[in-house]
């Protein structure tokens, strides 16, 4: 072939494999696929985004001002030190490009989110991927793995797609033994969900470290995946690096609007946290009845496994597309005989349930 040639390590990528939205039912599918919120985004978000039509000859604001306060009023931190993205991906990618040149390694734990190898490959880096330990990171495998060439350590915490997490106690650990040349990424993109005592989603690491960067997004608890938002938080120097490097307008007004008004709808926030944990718990106790082997969950999603030899996840997963029923089917990472399941409306949860039972009895 003719014409320019990318990069051999562009060339090697493949294109990212989102989770599915069409079933094999008349109906229209219910899709529990992608971890979307059950209950949708806040009616003040909404009716802020569509306020917004107006102006749309307005480039945005450059700087988020009011998004930026906003996320610092809530979590009382600096202001300055936050930087938003067209979602919490685009900050995994200016962090790669940042950080990371030919060659460099960047470690990520086995079954986790598929994004860091795609965003760390994508600048030539090279991805090493480590060992989990029931189905959760192991700090011990990471600082095994750690050699002269890692840059890079992501940690999804919570995990997707295990929905496992590691205690804050762990996680400082980690800091602790890695030399500060390497950007710790702590994706807390389902912190949102979790109450867990021993848990911090970043900020308090962040605070008392200048290599850290917690990453969050408005796409899972906040119900706003449409409109690609999502934020970092680090210290001064890594901010102000990522500031550089992104887009002058990046982030839309529509984003900037409806984020904030997510934000300050604490009231629509507890709903969709109650639903979450409540319907969470039921899934898994229901599908732990159906015999299948439940890893426990900290999120909105739900990770389990079939164990029986003539009842796989294949199957199942195609009966469920026959009812109209979408999850998230992996044919690789090494979770073939495992489904997703995102937390829905009360009744999709109780039709899966259901679709399962019948399932598994037949
Ligand atoms: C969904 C998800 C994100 C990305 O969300 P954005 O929509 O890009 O903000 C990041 N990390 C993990 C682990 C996720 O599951």
């Amino acid at each position: 072939m003719t014409g320019p040639k990318t990069h051999s390590w562009i060339e090697k990528l493949d294109v990212y494999v989102t989770g599915k939205s069409k079933a094999k039912s008349e109906k229209p599918p219910v899709k529990l696929s992608a971890n979307e919120s059950a209950l949708g985004p806040s009616p003040r978000a909404i009716a802020a985004y569509k306020n917004v039509a107006e102006e749309l000859h307005r480039y945005p604001d450059p700087s988020y001002q009011e998004l930026r306060q906003a996320l610092a009023h809530k979590h009382n931190i600096d202001k300055d030190r936050i930087v938003c993205g067209v979602g919490s991906d685009e900050i995994l990618k200016l962090v790669c490009r940042a950080y990371l040149k030919p060659g460099d390694e960047a470690l990520f734990v086995a079954h986790s989110f598929s994004m860091y190898p795609i965003a760390v490959t994508s600048v030539g880096g090279v991805p090493i991927e480590v060992k989990d330990v029931d189905y959760t990171a192991n700090v011990d495998n990471i600082l095994n793995a750690v050699c002269e060439k890692t840059k890079i350590i992501f940690i999804a915490n919570p995990n997707n797609p295990t929905g496992t997490y590691l205690p804050n106690s762990e996680i400082e650990r980690l800091w602790q033994n890695i030399p500060d040349t390497i950007l710790l990424v702590l994706d807390a993109a389902y912190a949102e969900f979790i109450e867990e005592e021993d848990y911090d989603a970043g900020i308090k690491l962040v605070e008392k470290s200048d290599n850290v960067i917690m990453t969050r997004t408005f796409s899972k608890l906040y119900g706003l995946a449409a409109l690609r938002l999502g934020w970092g938080y680090a210290c001064k120097e890594i901010s102000e690096t990522l500031d550089k490097i992104r887009d002058p307008f990046n982030v839309p007004s529509s984003a900037q609007i409806a984020g904030k008004e997510a934000l300050n709808d604490i009231e629509f926030e507890k709903l969709a946290f109650g639903h979450n944990k409540k319907w969470r718990n039921w899934l898994m106790s229901e599908l732990n009845t159906l015999g299948l082997n439940v890893i426990p969950s900290q999120t909105n999603f739900i990770l389990f496994e079939f164990q029986d030899r003539d009842k796989t996840a294949s199957a199942a997963n195609e009966f469920l597309l026959r009812h109209g029923y979408i999850l998230r089917y992996y044919s690789s990472q090494g979770l073939e005989n495992f489904l997703r399941l995102t937390v829905g409306t009360k009744a999709e949860n109780k039709e899966v349930i259901k679709l399962l039972k019948e399932f598994m009895e037949n």
